[in-house]
């Protein structure tokens, strides 16, 4: 076996370096996005979760192997009761950056303790402007208390970006609308493509919308000024001369797998090398000092080319 000679840095043998980390507090949310999962979805149990604490051991080593950015996902993050603990916990690990992907329902009530904390970058998702066709699309009455979650968070300071499933004849009408929101109130709206994972297998064929069709869309109305990004952003971004600030996720259409440097923990303590692929290690129950034979089988698990789909749902992996 190649990869970890000793507590340095966690390279796999395509020279993809591992730097980032999604970690999923639980699968459960209290949306349905239809293109997430249904609405009788069935979620593990609580006793099923890795501890707060295991969740520590298992960031704070791999920040020892050259982590540097974390994000807490889920389902909804925020419905975790530990939510608090868990955030004090990775807000005190030697990383650069910490940042969480949220539907932004719970979220206000949250901003005041965040604001103390290290997590500094909060990712909301909003399908639609709209407040009946947001309502349709997450199958909850909530656009009300998002839509004030995503302004109260960039009052206060937090880098904020909004998430948008762009989905032909449900929300392509809108892409204007949010150019418009975002150089309103100065936030990142992304354009996500529509991926073919779980419940979203089915009607993804009708739904889809390549980033190259948004963007030409776009460009009858809007110049694009295209603005530089990492060398494994998982978004291309652009600037409007009106100041919108938008970025696109292809994973469809342009997949970013040759330089992905990016793992994920699930909520049940399964780490792995790709969203797109099961594969992977179990760290729950295990002790950190023999973690380092399993993230050594895990670096050789990384696919280098884009797997077509996957079965199970967007948060039981934890998008
Ligand atoms: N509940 C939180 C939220 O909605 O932001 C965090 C978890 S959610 C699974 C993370 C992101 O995955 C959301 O922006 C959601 O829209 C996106 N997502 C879920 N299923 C998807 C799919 N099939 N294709 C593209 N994005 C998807
Ligand atoms: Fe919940 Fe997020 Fe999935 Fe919507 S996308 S159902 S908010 S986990």
């Amino acid at each position: 076996m190649t990869p970890v000679k000793n507590k340095t840095q966690l390279i796999d043998p395509h020279g993809r370096r591992v730097r980032k980390l999604r970690v999923s507090l639980l699968d459960a949310c209290n949306f349905r996005c239809f293109y997430c999962m249904p609405m009788n979805a069935t979620f593990m149990k609580a006793s099923k979760w890795l501890s707060p604490t295991a969740i520590e051991n298992v960031c704070s080593t791999l920040s020892e192997y050259g982590l540097e950015q974390i994000r807490v996902t889920g389902g909804e993050p925020t419905m975790r009761k530990e939510f608090r603990d868990i955030l004090t916990r990775l807000s005190k690990l030697n990383i650069q950056k910490l940042g969480m992907t949220t539907n932004g329902y719970y979220l206000e009530k949250e901003l005041e303790f965040l604001k103390d904390t290290r997590c500094r970058h909060i990712n909301i998702s909003l399908d639609s402007l709209s407040k009946d066709k947001f309502n349709t699309i997450t199958r909850r009455e909530s656009f009300d208390q998002v839509y004030s979650s995503i302004l109260r968070a960039k009052e206060m300071g937090f880098n904020v970006k909004v998430n948008t499933v762009l989905m032909r004849g449900i929300n392509d009408s809108e892409i204007f609308d949010f150019i418009k929101f975002s150089s309103t109130y100065d936030i990142e709206v992304r354009f996500l493509e529509v991926m073919k994972i779980g419940q979203a297998c089915g009607s993804q064929d009708d739904l889809f919308i390549s980033a190259n069709e948004a963007v030409a869309k776009i460009k009858s109305q809007h110049e694009l000024q295209i603005e530089p990004m990492d060398f494994d952003s998982t978004s291309f971004n652009f600037k409007t001369p009106s100041g919108a600030k938008i970025g696109f996720i292809a994973s469809e259409s342009k997949p970013f797998c040759g330089a992905c440097s990016r793992w994920r923990l699930s909520a049940d303590g399964f780490l792995r090398a790709c969203l797109m692929s099961n594969k992977g290690v179990k760290v729950k129950d295990v002790e950190p000092e023999n973690y380092k034979p399993l993230l050594e089988s895990l670096l050789l698990m990384k696919p280098i080319n884009r797997i077509k789909h996957v079965h199970e749902d967007m948060n039981q992996i934890g998008g």
